[in-house]
């Protein structure tokens, strides 16, 4: 495959006290900005953010972000916007706050500043938005002509949030290199440009990406749940956030994520955070792809350690019947899902052993303690 595309935000800052620097960043990008926060953020830091804009002279709009990104959601924030063509359009928040500032910022042909106060999910850097429908339901991803133009992260804020939504990132990053290897194998198109061959420079990342979870999110976790800021958590941040993002856009995602959208139409698993849910594919994918045991153990101890599921009912499913989970199956092998980049023999039977032969094992590994 001679062709390859590489695409990535333009600018990537990760550095403490940055909540007190939006109005400067803002400021860079033009005179004006409308900026959607997320209600808990403008509670907690709006105080500060508002100081900083005020000192950099900025004329800024301000919404309070809905809760969902859909396309209602989108609607309302352009009509708030009105004739006021901002320069910018920011996003201060999680995942769904971010991806909503992309969306309206596609309609308002604005740049793009997406703030993200958790390292829950590698949305914030992508040049694309997770829609959903007003109930939570998933609609479809949206791929914007452009990336963010700035993607900030303040580790303060990151600690000081539930450890839950760190754990949760390093699921979802934890996917990047096996779900790139899946598209390396499979010569696969990645997501740059409409489906373009995966540069070496994705591989490099999705490759780093894994290291430094291998390295360093056990202590990580460990001095997140303190409220503590330490090398190991700022080199797991940048994995969820910039290694994983960039990883997956340009190798692009597999089985993990394909089973994660299958899995997600049992209401069972709602409670479960994105990145939960995608490293419990992750354990799937490595057995559809029959990778060696010792690799799976990895993989298993390193779930088992972080408290991400690997059995059916971590992930809240304990209930769910065989016919549930075969549904689940078939919705994971949707045309236009991510499973068909698995470098795999593909059929729902098969997809629903892989989930039921991780649950085995997974609830054996526990019972031996
Ligand atoms: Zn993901």
């Amino acid at each position: 495959m001679s062709e390859r595309g590489y695409g990535s935000c333009a600018k990537y800052i990760q550095r403490r006290g940055e909540i007190d620097r939006v109005g400067e960043h803002l400021a860079s990008l033009g005179a004006s900005a409308l900026v959607i926060v997320d209600p808990f953020i403008d509670e907690t830091y709006g105080a500060r953010v508002d100081a900083s804009i005020a000192a950099a002279g900025v004329a800024v709009q301000r919404v309070i972000f809905g809760g969902e990104c859909w396309e209602g959601e989108v609607d309302r924030i352009v009509a708030a916007a009105g004739d006021s063509r901002p320069a910018t359009i920011a996003g201060i928040g999680g995942g769904k706050t971010l991806d909503t500032a992309k969306l309206v910022a596609a309609e308002l042909d604005a740049r793009i500043l997406c703030f993200a106060t958790v390292a829950s999910t590698d949305a914030p850097t992508s040049g694309l938005a997770m829609r959903y429908f007003e109930d939570g339901r998933t609609d479809r991803p949206i791929f914007l002509t452009r990336h963010p133009d700035m993607v900030i992260v303040d580790p303060e804020l990151v600690v000081r949030a539930p450890v839950r939504f760190l754990i949760a990132g390093i699921g979802d990053a934890l996917s990047t290199w096996y779900e790139a290897r899946s598209n390396r194998d499979s010569r696969s198109k990645n997501y740059i440009a409409g489906g373009q061959g995966m540069p070496l420079a994705g591989m490099a990342i999705a490759r780093a990406c894994h290291e430094a979870l291998m390295r360093d999110a056990r202590g990580a976790v460990a001095a997140a749940r303190e409220g503590l800021v330490t090398p190991a958590v700022e080199n797991i941040i940048e994995a969820n956030t910039l290694l994983s993002g960039l990883g997956f856009e340009n190798c692009g995602c597999s089985a993990a994520h394909g089973i994660h959208n299958g899995l997600s139409i049992l209401p069972g698993c709602h409670s479960k955070l994105h990145g939960e849910k995608v490293a419990f594919g992750t354990l799937c994918l490595l057995v559809l792809e029959d990778r060696p045991q010792a690799e799976l153990d990895e993989v298993f101890a390193f779930c088992e350690d972080m408290g991400l599921p690997t059995t059916l009912e971590a992930m809240g499913l304990g209930s769910a019947t065989r016919e549930d989970l075969l549904r689940a199956s078939e919705a994971a092998l949707n045309p236009g899902e991510a499973t068909h980049a698995t470098d795999a023999e593909l059929t729902p039977e098969g997809i629903l052993a892989s989930l039921l032969a991780v649950d085995a094992m997974g609830r054996a590994r526990l019972a031996r303690g």
